[in-house]
């Protein structure tokens, strides 16, 4: 929107709800009625599915913001017109980001309301709000948000994992070697460990999971407040081998990997004991299967190391 047509719009919607004393502003956060935001920027959280999950002061501020700005206008559209909003969308996405950012920014400096959304949930946690925070933080901007459904959250709190200790880490690479680096980045996280996946990927995220973090327990938490939602429980190669054998899952999912084993904390001493048992009688691949099921020790560390063993016991 350019500054002029904003200016009208503006005046527009503030004089449609003047009081004799003129417009009111209060602070960010405070009880909000009509009309009466302080110019800033506004992270509203939106539905992950239901769309009855959206908070009445996130509508409000959608209800009255200058520009709500969105991932997908189409998307956005739709929710926006559940609820008879019909204030005007900015796309704000990945690839328009650094274009669209200034004209946000400008809408602010001049007094108005941006609400920013993402297509579902949270905007910020996977999508480029954070750098539109950061320029608000930057240049002394109002920031404050209507906080409500997030897809990490939900999945957490559904798992029945331990959520005293979690850590969220988005979406893993595409490529397995990529992925299995980082997950073996976290393998020693003590923390429940939260996952963005899309479908397609999940029996091979779920594959390598086993072996870089041991044989943990998890949880695939799919169409989260859909009407399909399902939530399966198991440990990561049981959850692995299910959807290897039912294929492609259909809809939006979740992983919720528990914190490493007990038996994880195994000295390496101890490890070299139990590798140096077994070496007699298996092979290092066999062997390094059979002991990341057992201790919930990744896969990968144990044939690393029964491979050292091996050759010193050859030599
Ligand atoms: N901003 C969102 C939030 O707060 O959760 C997340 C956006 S991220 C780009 C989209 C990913 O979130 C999906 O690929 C999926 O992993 C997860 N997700 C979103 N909605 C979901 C749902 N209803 N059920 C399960 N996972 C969901």
């Amino acid at each position: 929107m350019d500054q002029e047509k904003f200016s009208a719009k503006k005046s527009a919607k503030r004089s449609s709800a003047k009081t004799s004393e003129g417009p009111k502003r209060s602070k960010p956060g405070a009880g909000l009625e009509k009309n009466k935001l302080k110019a800033g920027l506004y992270l509203v959280a939106t539905p992950i599915g239901n769309l009855a999950d959206l908070s009445l002061r996130g509508l409000e501020i959608l209800q009255n913001a200058e520009v709500i700005a969105c991932e997908d206008t189409r998307v956005t559209g739709k929710m926006l017109s559940r609820h008879a909003i019909d204030t005007p969308m900015k796309a704000y996405h990945e690839h328009n980001a650094e274009r669209a950012r200034p004209g946000l920014l400008r809408i602010i400096e001049a007094g108005g309301v941006v609400a920013l959304v993402s297509d579902a949930g949270t905007p910020s946690i996977s999508d480029p709000g954070y750098r539109l925070v950061n320029d608000c933080i930057d240049q002394g901007l109002e920031i404050t948000a209507a906080p409500g459904a997030n897809a990490a959250i939900t999945g957490l709190i559904l798992s029945g994992l331990p959520t005293d200790r979690f850590l969220f880490a988005g979406f893993l690479p595409s490529k397995t070697s990529q992925r299995s680096k980082e997950l073996a980045e976290l393998a020693a996280v003590p923390a429940t460990l939260i996952f963005y996946e899309s479908a397609k990927r999940l029996a091979a995220a779920l594959t390598d999971m086993v072996a870089e973090l041991g044989d943990r327990s998890a949880a695939v938490t799919r169409e989260l407040t859909k009407l399909h939602e399902e939530i399966r429980r198991g440990t990561l190669s049981e959850l692995a081998q299910h959807y290897q054998d039912a294929g492609t899952p259909k809809g939006e999912i979740v992983i919720v990997v528990g914190p490493p084993l007990k038996k994880a904390a195994l000295t390496e001493a101890e490890l070299d004991e139990l590798i140096r048992q077994k070496l007699p009688d298996k092979s290092v691949r066999d062997l390094a299967a059979e002991l990341a099921q057992e201790t919930g020790l990744p896969k990968r560390r144990i044939y690393a190391r029964a491979l050292e063993l091996s050759q010193d016991i050859g030599e």
